[in-house]
């Protein structure tokens, strides 16, 4: 936990540029996902938007079969965002919710952009950073340091161990940093600008 906590606080500083205002209440499901979705479709100019099926249950079907999880469906170009995980980013706060819309939007994104990773890991790992320009960038919300430990944490809790796997998402470490890389593109490069941060994955 050592490690976590030294990307919480590289995190943290990044983040502090962001939100000088006081803690804020957290919002509610519905707010978060609208305001990701909004703030997002703003920093790419409404091009290419996926559509949104939000508050869907696991194991019902989708664009791209039974719905495993949070995913982005290339086939009918729809982020899905299930109930469990928005139960589960909740047991860290709102931001982790935002962090998975700003993921799954990025998987979009990375195709409307050709952003190529060669493997699973990277084009996830690649979908972090991403997330994390967003969450950075977006006009309409900001985060404050309670929600950038949230979104660490949570990141740091999705990470696996199973490097052998080809649906290794990267380990927690990587993934706290990957967002972290993101975060800190955001407020150096002015949002959309700072995306080139992320093509190294
Ligand atoms: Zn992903």
């Amino acid at each position: 936990m050592k490690k976590l906590k030294a990307l919480v606080t590289a995190l943290v500083s990044a983040g502090c540029v962001l939100a000088t205002a006081p803690a804020k209440a957290e919002l509610s499901p519905n707010v978060v996902v609208d305001g990701v979705y909004e703030g997002i479709q703003h920093i790419h100019g409404y091009q290419a938007t996926p559509k949104l099926v939000w508050n869907v249950s696991r194991g019902q079907r989708g664009g791209c079969g039974v719905i495993p999880g949070s995913h982005y469906c290339k086939l009918n170009h729809t982020v899905y965002i299930t109930q469990q995980d928005i139960r589960m980013a909740y047991q860290h706060g709102d931001a982790a919710l935002a962090y998975i819309v700003a993921h799954e939007y990025a998987h979009a994104m990375q195709i409307a952009h050709r952003f190529m990773p060669r493997t699973i890991t990277a084009s996830e790992l690649q979908a972090d950073c991403l997330a994390g320009i967003y969450l950075g960038a977006i006009p309409n919300l900001t985060f404050d340091q309670r929600d950038i430990q949230e979104i660490a944490t949570f990141a740091y809790r999705i990470g696996d161990y199973a490097s052998w796997s080809q649906h290794h998402h990267g380990t927690p470490a990587q993934r706290v940093k990957a967002v972290a890389v993101g975060m800190k593109a955001s407020v150096n490069g002015k949002g959309l600008q700072g995306l080139s941060a992320c093509r190294a994955y």
